[in-house]
């Protein structure tokens, strides 16, 4: 596959419902049953996404090689210096990460042990630590963990079961927006578990299939992120999974102020052929300064009117969506029995 010339232009199909007949897959990784439905065509991609029979996984089939996967992610992907989106966009950001963090360290106790898997630029790293919090992250690329918080033990590895961590040793593992790009996700979980100590937490969160906004939106729904999603959990597989695992799932969140109402109004005017694929993400997404803008001028007013006039929209479906557990985004509080 050639990734696309922009990183999140990459345009998705459905796939007409006449040649939707089921097919033989490969088990699926959440419930094991070999048949799926295609779903969607993502450009430059050989496979298509499926959707699974019994359980809904949506997953490429066959699963591109380690590779292809690495080239989904270049440089520009981690952004410079560590940092990944505009200024003003990249400030909101780290402000969302540090309320974010009061909902990781509640409950845990003094000088904790918490892991992040896919740790990147450490948003969750460097608060956690200004707790004093023993913190640790895992990525698969040292250029994606650029900029970390120093107090943080990054160890790279191309899974995490290679990372080496000794089993019952964290009091908290992260997975925040990451078990969707892996291609174990099972797996993924499983060492989680391990490497967990008796009564530890797990924080998982990842797009929801079964929401609200992905139904509305098909294949122009924002949290595809094609390519790089290698799976698209609905709630209630996600919620097997773990079990199955032997987590006890102690809750579950449908809101995010950070990806829901943004999911709403990009994957709204993603339904547009007129506008650019995830074109207000572009637009707010960091250039290096001797790149011109994207797109005309008339074009990014336009995106930016959008979306303010979409935003209060955007916001109530999401509230609406969360009180009916259908949010566009899923984080689910699990505990190691102990
Ligand atoms: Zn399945």
């Amino acid at each position: 596959m050639s990734v696309a010339k922009d990183l999140h232009a990459c345009s998705v199909r459905e796939i007409a419902s006449a040649t939707r007949e089921a097919v033989v897959v490969s088990p699926c990784p959440v419930c094991g049953v070999r048949e799926a439905r295609p779903r969607f065509g993502v450009e430059g991609c050989s496979a298509p996404v499926v959707v699974c029979s019994q359980c809904g996984l949506g997953r490429y089939e066959p699963m591109p090689g380690a590779n292809e996967v690495l080239s989904y992610y270049p440089e520009e992907y981690y952004g410079q210096q560590g940092t990944k989106f505009q200024r003003v966009i990249e400030s909101l950001v780290r402000v969302a990460a540090a309320r974010h963090i009061a909902f990781l360290s509640r409950g845990l106790p003094a000088r904790a042990r918490v892991l992040d898997v896919g740790c990147g630029r450490g948003v969750i790293l460097g608060p956690l630590a200004e707790r004093d919090f023993e913190v640790h992250g895992v990525e698969l690329r040292v250029e994606a963990a650029l900029g970390v918080d120093p107090r943080a033990e990054v160890r790279v590895a191309p899974r995490l079961a290679d990372a080496g961590y000794a089993g019952d040793h964290f009091h908290e593992v992260v997975l925040w927006h990451v078990l969707e790009h892996l291609e174990d996700p099972r797996g993924a979980l499983a060492e989680a578990f391990r490497v967990l100590r008796p009564g530890g937490r797990l924080v998982v969160a990842v797009p929801n299939f079964s929401s609200l906004q992905a139904r509305w939106a098909g294949a122009a729904w924002f949290h595809l992120d094609a390519p790089r999603h290698l799976f698209h959990f609905p709630r209630e597989a996600l919620l097997r999974l773990l079990e199955e695992l032997g987590f006890a799932v102690e809750s579950e969140h449908h809101f995010s102020l950070r990806q829901n109402p943004f999911g709403w109004i990009q994957s709204g005017l993603n339904r547009s052929r007129r506008l650019p694929r995830n074109g207000l993400y572009t637009l707010l997404h960091e250039r290096s300064s001797r790149a011109p803008a994207p797109y005309s001028r008339g074009m990014r007013c336009w995106l930016l009117i959008c979306g303010l006039l979409a935003a209060p929209f955007a916001l109530a479906a999401s509230v609406i969506a969360a009180k009916l557990r259908r949010g566009a985004t899923l984080h689910v509080v699990a505990r190691k029995p102990g």
